[in-house]
């Protein structure tokens, strides 16, 4: 028997297979291996296995592990500054707020810590909108079902999962959930206690569903229209994943409200909802706040994704890998008609829709040691880094394939 460590390292030790005599909360159904060490689109376990890694954190790891410019921004403002608070302006806050006005839509830019908050943050805007503009009856915001923008109680309600808000009390009110691409209904719904209408350009959990680009336009129209705003939830399909910065460029619309975050981190918590100048403009002192958001390390570490994926070429070769994956999972799909019922997505936003649960499919597929994501829908979501190699993006087929036949193989 090893002895045991003193308190202070047995807190870092790898704790395998958390079950229920595990210190941590049990949310979570996990997957019962460590990592230890990442490099690129590679996890190395505890017991020195490799892991390629298509799940990416859920799209949050977009330039791989340990990526040495993200390293090294991280190391040099760790030597420097970590926090101020934000009763302070915040240098890093202000240079990558101007970055994303001047790549966006967007005049204003707020810093949180999660997509979650962007979100909560995005309906607050809406109403506050409305608030000021002598409109306050204007505070019922329309979502779509399958759509996911985080857990907290508005969030959990704006998207009205059951799944969700089963057991946590009164519904926060102020949402009406929609059918995805039910036009009639959209219309119809829009009434005079309308502020908003919030909704992914792909829906991520929900099963990778693209929404077409002139759902989107149309639902641009109809917020110009009626004074509404448009809030796109870009936390997941944001930030490069589908080959262009933002995913809502591919339907030539702007919106008024996004929230981002996820991949603009590249693995350090950030989030942000951005607005135009007129949709921010009940955002006085201290009608939100945060106390970590936008702080020096999360800035210094933004700035250098932003670095990253605005450097040019870098998204044309997300959409050239995008291209290549597509074709090998159609190759795949070809080959396991058995299993995989359709390949959808956008750019490096993939989803695999199988007959046999998804769960099976991306146990094989970790047997495999390849890493993905399950989504709603029967889908197995592959989200590899933006930076993946071609090469890479081939083994994560290979490795797929072998994983599929081992799903048909245990069916049969
Ligand atoms: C992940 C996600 C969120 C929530 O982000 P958290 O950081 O987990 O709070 C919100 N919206 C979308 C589209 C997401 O994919």
């Amino acid at each position: 028997m090893p002895q045991p460590a003193p308190a202070a390292n047995r807190t870092a030790a790898p704790t395998p297979n958390p079950g229920p005599s595990s210190a941590v909360m049990g949310t979570y159904a996990r997957q019962d291996v460590v990592f230890e060490r990442g490099e690129g689109s590679w996890l190395i376990s505890t017991t020195g296995e490799r892991y390629l890694d298509f799940a990416s954190g859920v799209a949050v790891n977009a330039l791989g592990h340990a990526h040495p410019r993200l390293i090294a921004a991280l190391t040099e403002q760790a030597q420097k500054l970590w926090h101020t608070s934000n009763l302070y302006r915040i240098a890093g806050q202000e240079r990558l707020a101007e970055r994303l006005c001047a790549a966006t839509f967007a005049d204003r830019v707020f810093f949180c810590n999660s997509g979650a908050e962007a979100c909560e943050g995005a309906i607050k805007l809406a109403r506050r909108y409305h608030h000021v503009s002598g409109r306050p009856e204007r505070n019922r915001i329309i979502t779509f079902k399958g759509a996911f923008h985080g857990r907290t109680l508005a969030t959990i309600a704006a998207a009205g999962n059951e799944k969700y808000l089963d057991g946590f009390g009164p519904q926060m009110p102020g949402f009406d959930v929609l059918e995805l691409g039910d036009a009639a209904a959209l219309e119809a719904t829009i009434g005079p206690e309308t502020a908003a209408i919030m909704i992914e350009p792909v829906q991520g959990e929900g099963g990778i569903r693209v929404v077409p680009p002139d759902d989107l336009r149309r639902m641009r129209e109809l917020c110009d229209a009626h004074g509404l705003l448009l809030i796109l939830d870009e936390v997941q399909c944001g930030m490069g994943r589908t080959g262009r910065l933002f995913a809502h460029e591919w339907a030539d619309i702007t919106p008024d409200v996004m929230a981002i975050a996820k991949g603009i981190g590249g693995g350090f918590p950030v989030g942000a909802f951005l607005a135009t100048e007129e949709a921010a403009k009940g955002m006085a002192p201290g009608t939100h706040g945060s106390t970590f958001g936008g702080n020096p390390l999360a800035m210094a570490v933004g700035n250098a994704v932003m670095d990253v994926v605005l450097e040019p070429g870098f998204l044309e070769a997300v959409q050239q890998k995008a291209l290549r994956l597509k074709q090998e999972l159609a190759r795949v799909k070809d080959e396991h008609p058995d299993v995989v019922t359709e390949i959808r997505g956008l750019g490096l936003l993939t989803g695999i829709r199988v007959k046999q649960p998804a769960a099976d499919v991306l146990k094989a597929c970790t047997a495999e040691r390849l890493l993905t994501v399950s989504a709603g829908d029967n889908v197995v979501r592959l989200l590899p880094p933006l930076n993946a190699t071609e090469a890479e993006l081939s083994e994560a087929a290979a490795r797929l394939s072998r994983a599929l036949e081992r799903v048909s193989a245990s069916r049969s």
